[in-house]
């Protein structure tokens, strides 16, 4: 079964870090969705499979536009793939969108998961990441959606920030903790140089973290996170039993995705395709960028997105799908991080794979480029 992923590209005002593909233009939206539908119909045929197991709206800010929007996005959708078996249906939302009369016209919608991007409980890191809401409003806007009996929540955590010590995250964690979402997705802050903070950082009005700090704080997240019963299944992601981000798994497990908008991506099976117009650009015709991957490259891809799961990678399938002496390749190299504690072996024999420990994934990089094939 496939995913498809809507870009949402609109935004009241840019945070500091992102460097996602945004607008501020939001006088743009009617046209860009006029363009979204049209999108969706010429571009059905990229998909070989046509049942639909996944859909997510992302951004950009989809609560900027009104739910019923979102919603018509889906059953056209609908009427042109078999959604008969949808499972999961995701919104990222802001937590200053998320109003009463909001959450009544979401819950007359299909979406029935929401990823809710908060990112700290600190007013005053919120302040200096660019966000627009304030931590007791991101608070209400959970329960909000929890009174309206939403019980497959998801909310964005980031962590990493210079100035803001482990008191901060910790007091972000409990708080986190203590609302009784099923998923929380802890982002390490990443400096991009074409953003806010990249141009602060290069003027020397902003620092990294050092190594040591990211460490204390990836094992900060990991401890409080896995104590209080979730399943640290992603470098970035955590998750109470059975409450996993389907879609995105399905970008780590090799599904074919259809992405539609300004700033999406696609895959089905041979072929990448992404579009990185801006919103105005996409308005007046979609142009595509895309490259068919080689077996190599699926190899590398393949390596990539199981080693940062706990499920690794298994050594049988890459004998199958690429070769022993592929498999054997790589089993020797994973051997001296075998040694060292940061990868482990699971299962025998055609059962075998080798992963990274969740406590380890913070390296999983270093440990996936050492194993690639060049
Ligand atoms: S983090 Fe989200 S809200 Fe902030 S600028 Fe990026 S896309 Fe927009």
């Amino acid at each position: 079964m496939a995913g498809i992923y809507f870009h949402i590209p609109f935004c009241k005002r840019f945070c500091g870090y992102c460097d996602f593909n945004r607008s501020l233009r939001l006088q743009y939206a009617p046209r860009v969705l006029e363009r979204m539908h049209a999108e969706l119909e010429t571009e059905q045929s990229f998909l070989h499979d046509s049942k639909i197991r996944t859909v997510y709206f992302g951004g950009g800010t989809p609560s900027l536009l009104a739910p019923q929007t979102l919603a018509n996005l889906f059953e056209h959708t609908a009427r042109l793939f078999d959604c008969t078996r949808t499972e999961e249906i995701t919104v990222e939302l802001n937590p200053d969108d998320i109003t009463t009369e909001y959450v009544a016209e979401l819950r007359r919608t299909p979406i029935n998961r929401l990823s809710v991007g908060i990112q700290s409980f600190d007013d005053a890191e919120l302040r200096v990441m660019g966000r627009r809401h304030t931590a007791a409003q991101a608070e209400q806007a959970v329960r909000l959606l929890q009174t309206a009996g939403y019980d497959n929540i998801s909310i964005d955590l980031i962590f990493g920030v210079h100035g803001f010590g482990d008191d901060v995250l910790q007091r972000s964690l409990d708080k986190a903790l203590s609302l009784g979402v099923q998923h929380i997705s802890a982002y390490h802050l990443t400096i991009e140089p074409e953003t806010r903070f990249g141009r602060m950082l290069a003027r020397g009005e902003l620092q990294q973290v050092d190594e040591e700090c990211s460490e204390r704080e990836f094992a900060a997240v990991h401890a409080a996170l896995t104590a209080a019963g979730f399943e640290h299944y992603e470098v970035s992601n955590y998750a109470l039993s059975g409450f996993r981000s389907r879609h995105n798994s399905s970008y780590w497990t090799g599904d074919e995705y259809l992405g539609i908008g300004a700033g999406a991506h696609s895959f089905n099976g041979s072929m990448r395709r992404w579009c990185e117009q801006s919103a105005e650009e996409y308005a007046e015709g979609v142009v595509y960028g895309q490259e068919t991957l080689s077996e190599r490259d699926r190899l590398n891809e393949y390596l990539m997105t199981s080693l940062r799961r706990i499920e690794g990678i298994s050594t049988a399938y890459i004998a199958e799908r690429w070769g022993s002496d592929e498999a054997e390749r790589i089993g020797r190299t994973a051997e001296a991080f075998i040694k060292a504690g940061t990868m482990v072996r699971l299962g025998v024999g055609a059962d075998e794979r080798l992963a990274v420990p969740p406590e380890h994934f913070l390296i999983s990089d270093a440990i996936i480029s050492a194993l690639f094939e060049v």
